[in-house]
Order: C-alpha cells, then structure tokens, then sequence
C-alpha cells in the first residue's frame, strides 16, 4: 500500500466514529521509542509503504530521522514521516516504551511522527476504552462506584465535547487534558463504572458539557469567573462542598514578599506564572489565605486542583452516604441533565 492510501486510512480511522487521537509520552520529550506486541497478539507495523509484522518478543525500535521517524526490526531498517502500527484487525493490545523511563500497555492502533526533533506518539482508540483509562487514572482509589460512575460521566463528556486541544492530536495524556493510562481490568472499578455509564453525558443548553472536574475543591467550588477564565457556555458555579470544609488535607506554603500580587489574585493565568517560576506543586489548590509574616507571604490553603466542576473528593463523601452519580453530577454542575449519545 502507498504511503498516501495509509496516511488517508489513518486520518479515515482518527475521524470515524467515536475513536479519539491521544498523543502520549510527551513529557519525556523522546528520541527514541521501543514498539512490541503484548503477548499472543501481532503487530503489523507500516513503514513507508512496506508492512512489518512484528510477533512475539520482537522489538521495533523508533528514532528521529533526518526526514522523519527511523524505525529498525531485526535486520530491517525504514524511514516514514509518519509510523503506522495495527493488528491485523484494526486496533491491538501492544507496549510502547521510552527506554529507561517508561514503559505503558494500549489497546489502540499507534501513529508516530517528528516533530520538534522529538517523536510524537499518537493512540488512537475508542471512546470507551478512553474513559475506562482516564477514569482509572483519575479516580481516588476506594472510591465507591456511585462517584467514579460520576467521573466516568464528566471524563466522557469531556472528550466528547472538547475541541482539539493539540496540533496532532486532540488530547494528551497529562492532566492538562485527563490524566490517561493504561486501559484498567474488565472486572476493575474503573471498568465497571465506565460500562454501567456507556453513552451517559453531561448536557447544558442541549450540547454535551465538556466538564471540567479536579481533585478536592477545598470547601467551595470555583466559577470560571472567579478563575479568571472566558466564559462561554457554561459558566460553572461556586458549591459549598461540605467534606472538603471539613476533611481535605491543608498545606501551606511560604514566598519572597514580591509574589504578593500574583497571590492575592488568584486567577489561572496567575497560578500558571506561579507554576512556571516556583515549580507547580507550590500552590495545590486555590481555597488558601494570604497573610504577611517577617517580610514573607504566607499561604495557608486547602485541597488541590482547580477547583472548578465536580469535586472528587466531595463526590466520594456524597456517594458514601448514599447518593447516586446523578445527584452528585446534579449537585456539582446545576443547571445541566444527563443526556445520552450513541
Ligand atoms: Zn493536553
Ligand atoms: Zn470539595
């Protein structure tokens, strides 16, 4: 097959249905990555045309070329601007690893191409498969399954609703869009309650709600207003979240007086200047006070994320005393009903 006919397949494949592109391992910037089967399966992987079948332990190592991605197998050696890996069916279970810092299982079809003078690993997998994976990543484990039924929901609607957020891809694999790894067990909570959920979304003004949700409000949600973030569509609300108020852990942190403003205003562009010139786990959350003490800025806070939409934490408390997932959705985004999309 040409290159052209399989780089339409693949971007035929990336459009239909509900299969979504998650670019993944791009916080390890890599050079180089290691490409094999999982066991009992086969990968046929395309290169420039030629189609290699990779079975058993067999290995395709993946480097940055001079005009795109390098790929060697054994005795073969090709150069495509862009990889393609399959199974003989469409999409197969294999491993992809950045030698000596990760290693990760899919259940996807893989594009890999150059960009930056780093490769660019591509997933490319279906909705649910994504939601099961976000959703255990995300979830705090132990959660009861009525509040990770609820995160199943807002991590669907998410993808579902979220314009591409990449050049390449839609979504990442970093909690800059969800958090993402690999698919969980069948028999798994996260499974469970992503099968239980399959088609549920969020809906606000008759559009699937691309909700946003974050790990511990700290005692009350946040609008986006109050985030400093446009609002357009949902405008999100600020909800009392009890169990934080009582329960999320509290942190403090102390800085030169000159970080003052960016304190005191507390706005996402400004946690975001805080993050790249402090480091980001400096500020967790944003339900903190600010006080003055010998010269320093003291912040003295509560929870951690965001604090916009659904709060896991809170989510959890409501399902353990007996709510189901949607009295928590109902409770964390007012104003928005389950819908359901095939
Ligand atoms: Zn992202
Ligand atoms: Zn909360």
């Amino acid at each position: 097959m040409s290159r052209i006919v399989l780089l339409l397949l693949a971007l035929h494949a990336a459009a239909s249905g509900k299969d979504l592109r998650i670019g993944v391992f791009g916080l390890f910037h890599p050079s180089e990555l290691i490409l094999r089967a999982a066991s009992g399966r086969a990968l046929r992987v395309d290169v420039a045309g030629a189609v290699w079948n990779l079975e058993g332990s067999r290995t395709a190592r993946l480097r940055v070329g001079r005009s795109g991605v390098l790929c060697t197998a054994g005795n073969r050696a090709g150069s495509s601007a862009v990889v393609l890996a399959t199974g003989s069916r469409g999409r197969t279970e294999f491993f992809l690893s950045v030698p000596g810092k990760i290693e990760r299982r899919f259940v996807a079809s893989l594009e890999v191409r150059v960009r930056g003078g780093e490769l660019v690993p591509i997933v490319i997998t279906d909705l649910e498969t994504a939601v099961a994976s976000a959703v255990a990543a995300e979830s705090v484990p132990g959660a009861p399954l009525e509040a990770i039924e609820a995160q199943a929901i807002a991590a669907r609607s998410f993808y579902l609703a979220s314009p591409a957020r990449h050049r390449d891809f839609q979504f990442c694999d970093t909690t800059h869009c969800q958090f993402l790894r690999e698919p969980p067990e069948q028999t798994g909570a996260a499974s469970v309650a992503a099968a239980e959920t399959k088609g549920l979304v969020l809906v606000h003004a008759g559009a699937v709600l691309a909700a946003l949700y974050s790990a511990s409000c700290g005692g009350r949600t946040r609008t986006l207003a109050e985030a400093g973030m446009a609002v357009q569509g949902y405008p999100y609300y600020s909800i009392e979240c009890p169990s934080c108020q009582t329960s999320a852990p509290d942190w403090e942190s102390s800085f030169p007086a000159n970080y003052a403003t960016l304190l005191e205003n507390r706005s996402e562009a400004n946690r975001i200047e805080l993050g790249r010139v402090l480091g980001w786990n400096v500020i967790p959350g944003y339900n903190y006070q600010v006080r003055r003490e010998d010269g320093h800025i003291v912040v003295h806070g509560r929870g951690a994320g965001h604090g916009i939409g659904l709060c896991q934490r809170g989510a959890g408390a409501m399902a353990a005393s007996g709510a189901n997932h949607r009295v928590i959705l109902n409770y964390y985004y007012p104003n928005t009903a389950i819908g359901y999309r095939e």
